[in-house]
């Protein structure tokens, strides 16, 4: 087996659909895949599959290896292209050794994954008995690990497919799960002589709440807040405030509406602190433009003691990185995000936060401190969506395995690393115990956005390396 066989089974699947929730087409595929050559497959309520090549001749005595990945795909495209994802194929090119989709993600995340467990199915390896395990919905919220019965694999050992850089054994995620506060607020007059100021915060760089929260990047958010509390003694009165997008997302633009006193001397506060920011972000936010103008509205404010409250807790609120593992250098451990505020129904201001750690308790006292400064503001308080990170295991066995296999490959050892996101390894460990877990796979670039790219060169690499740990396990 080589990469050409994981290629043409990748091709295969750029041309079946398989948005998140719309797995259905991709599950038939596996399913037939399976029965062409007369394999075991189990497919579960939720739609993950599961197909198993039993033991080779002489290899009866290895345990069972699981491989995994995920069927579905983030589709996003290019504004203006003209493109289905719930019927037309991927279209892709290949350009210096990559492979890329133009105008859409390419679904190489984790369309390869998946046709390299295939072309393992697919091939006569001397191998021991793998069980292949392709789950849904992970691109929004990993349903499919979430609704896994126990059971559904048998192996103690697991290999993840859905790592992004070739030469890198990721050992170890992060968890998560997000805090929102709720200010609830009735409204009140603009006071004699106030008149509103329109203040826009934008194109700051953002990223993502994991990946990217130890990259020194603005949150526009908390930028709103320390100005808006500079002018708290000036008597301004909040009308609105809006920003941020996603929970695991760095807020990227922040508006507000306010009503002052003096619309002038509030506007020229604002470009003086701006020119501050300015210089304190100049290396990592070149693009960030920050703009107030006189504003007509007929909105009424928030009634102030709420609104002094909001800014004086958004600005309070903990955002970025608590603190860096002591086993793995470089890897952040514990963070919070904050990343969104908004107006989303009459009376009712939300802030949601997001927060990670490998580690349970501690990702738990992260999101425990958010709450204790939106409870000091008066807000109500609501912790959801939690799911299990992976703590790294230095001496985990098959790590050992993938890094003297990769050694002997290619004459050098591979980075082991973790990462401060998710990964289904995180519920794979809670849901069925004492498994040892690794994670690999070729180089992409770009991934969730237009543009996806895979490296093929890596993908060489990637495939010799799948294949020696495969076939030397034991
Ligand atoms: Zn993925």
């Amino acid at each position: 087996m080589n990469s050409s066989n994981v290629l043409e089974i990748f091709k295969e699947i750029t041309r079946i659909p398989r948005e998140s929730g719309h797995e259905e087409m991709m599950g038939e595929y596996l399913r037939s895949f399976a029965e062409k050559r007369n394999l075991e497959c189990r497919i579960d309520k939720v739609g993950n599959v599961c197909i198993v090549k039993e033991t080779s001749p002489g290899k009866e005595n290895v345990p069972t290896l699981v491989l995994q990945g995920h069927q579905d795909m983030v589709c996003e495209k290019s504004k203006g292209v003209d493109h289905d994802f719930l019927k037309d194929p991927v279209n892709y090119v290949v350009e210096d050794s990559w492979m890329v989709a133009k105008d859409t993600t390419l679904g190489a995340d984790d369309g390869i994954g998946v046709a390299a467990m295939l072309a393992l199915l697919d091939s006569d390896l001397p191998m021991g008995r793998i069980e292949c395990v392709f789950t849904v919905s992970e691109e929004t919220g990993m349903d499919g690990a979430f609704g896994m019965e126990k059971g559904f694999f048998t192996g103690k050992t697991l290999i993840n497919l859905d790592s992004e850089d070739e030469g890198q054994m990721f050992i170890g995620c992060a968890g998560g799960l997000d805090t929102t506060a709720r200010f609830s607020y009735g409204s009140e007059d603009l006071a004699p002589g106030h008149a509103p100021v329109r203040l826009e915060i934008g194109g700051a760089v953002g990223g993502h709440s994991g990946d990217d929260i130890d990259k020194g990047r603005a949150n526009t958010i908390q930028l709103m807040a320390r100005f808006l509390f500079s002018e708290l003694p000036f008597g301004v009165q909040l009308i609105m405030l809006k920003g941020g997008n996603k929970p695991n997302a760095i807020a990227r633009e922040c508006e507000a509406i306010i009503a002052v006193p003096d619309r002038k001397a509030t506007i020229a506060r604002f470009n003086s602190s701006a020119g501050d920011v300015r210089g304190e972000y100049v290396r990592t936010e070149p693009g960030m433009t920050f703009s107030a103008s006189e504003y007509r509205c007929t909105e009424k404010p928030i009634e102030t003691p709420v609104a002094v409250n909001l800014v004086q807790a958004l600005f309070a609120c903990p955002h970025g990185v608590e603190s860096m593992s002591r086993d793995i250098p470089g890897l952040v451990e514990t963070s919070t995000n904050l990343a969104s505020v908004n107006m989303r129904r009459q009376g009712v201001i939300e802030v949601v936060t997001s927060q990670r750690s490998a580690i349970t308790s501690a990702r738990r006292m992260m999101a425990a401190k958010v709450e204790a400064c939106f409870l000091l503001a008066g807000a109500e308080v609501e912790h959801t969506s939690e799911y299990p990170g992976w703590k790294p295991d230095v001496d985990s066995r098959i790590l050992k395995i993938c890094v003297e296999s990769y050694r002997k490959l290619f004459g050098f050892d591979p980075e082991v690393k973790a990462i401060h996101a998710g990964l289904e390894c995180g519920l794979f460990g809670e849901k069925f115990g004492g498994l040892d877990m690794i994670s690999f796979g070729p180089t992409l670039r770009g991934v969730h956005a237009p543009g996806e790219r895979l490296d093929l060169n890596s993908l060489d690499k990637f495939t010799d390396h799948l294949v020696d740990v495969v076939t030397s396990f034991k």
